[in-house]
């Protein structure tokens, strides 16, 4: 459960999560779906963007409210537990043994219904991630789409990306890399594939020879392969990589950008984090020579 909602912490705005319903009950293999969201129970580890480290969260009142009523009974034998969940203080559904029951199917039909809920960070609770959600019933699912959250996904995830940062700049490619993210939170992966081929092509025509810059890009590639700039593991892809990009950007719909985009994200990530342990990994061989060669000098 805690990692549904760490999930829907970073899920890009407008994406929906489609719990499938049973006539008008919500279907048993979803019920942890609908208890991540609506139970507001659980503790999750994630960022804090104004602690500046990753914390446990915890839900803060928000606009469900949940409220398990006395037993009622149902035969004689049978008592159950009544749980109500209101949205501003309408009932949408009641839980009585281990079927949550929709109360509001015929007007979650007709039209949705948009609620907020809050999770507070241990350390202050001021410390918030508010997250916008709207709420209707489509076919056989009741739909929860992402429609707002107050701490971008993107500032969420940016741990990730101050890893490699300095590459980044030396790349001049950060302003490339911020609107690649933004396009992706907002779904349109087009657009995102657009900007990570910039980082890419950044990159490579970083590390190419003066002689090679007028060169064809798929030659440009090749000619990285002697040089320790790809990481050695990924490096036969990186021709496909291009491709990819290219066809993505020209002549793939949204939905097969969108398919791809993760995968050749993690590609070219890898290749800046490679870039940023070889360049600690010299670091920390520069400074050891420096007091051996040193100290060598000094004691002989
Ligand atoms: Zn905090």
């Amino acid at each position: 459960m805690q990692e549904l909602i760490s999930k829907i912490i970073n899920l890009p705005i407008y994406q929906e999560l489609g719990i499938f319903i049973n006539k008008k009950s919500i279907h048993k293999d979803y019920l942890d779906d609908f208890s991540a969201i609506f139970n507001m129970d659980k503790k999750v580890r994630t960022y804090c963007t104004k602690c500046k480290l990753t914390e446990t969260f915890r839900p803060l009142k928000s606009e469900i409210k949940v409220e398990h009523s006395s037993k009622i009974f149902v035969t004689l034998r049978d008592s159950y537990e009544l749980t109500r969940y209101s949205i501003h203080n309408k009932v949408y559904f009641e839980k009585v043994h281990n079927e949550i029951n929709i109360v509001e199917y015929d007007n979650l039909k007709k039209s949705s219904v948009n609620f907020l809920v809050k999770y507070g960070c241990s350390m202050n609770l001021s410390h918030e991630i508010q997250i916008y959600f709207s709420m209707f019933i489509e076919d056989k699912f009741l739909v929860i789409r992402k429609i707002g959250q107050n701490i971008s996904p993107y500032l969420i995830n940016l741990p990730n990306s101050r890893i490699y940062d300095k590459e980044l700049k030396k790349y001049k490619c950060k302003d490339d890399y911020f609107k690649y993210y933004l396009h992706t939170i907002h779904g349109d992966h087009i657009a995102a594939l657009l900007y990570l081929r910039r980082v890419f092509e950044k990159f490579v025509n970083h590390h190419v020879d003066e002689e090679s810059k007028g060169e064809l890009f798929s030659k440009k590639i090749l000619n990285l392969k002697s040089k320790n700039v790809l990481d050695p593991e990924t490096e036969d892809l990186s021709g496909s990589v291009y491709g990819l990009l290219s066809k993505g950007i020209h002549q793939l719909s949204d939905r097969e950008c969108s398919e791809l985009n993760h995968a050749l994200f993690i590609f070219i990530e890898d290749q800046l984090i490679y870039q940023e342990s070889l360049r600690k990994m010299k670091k920390r061989k520069d400074e050891a020579r420096k007091r051996i060669e040193s100290s060598t000098n000094k004691h002989t």
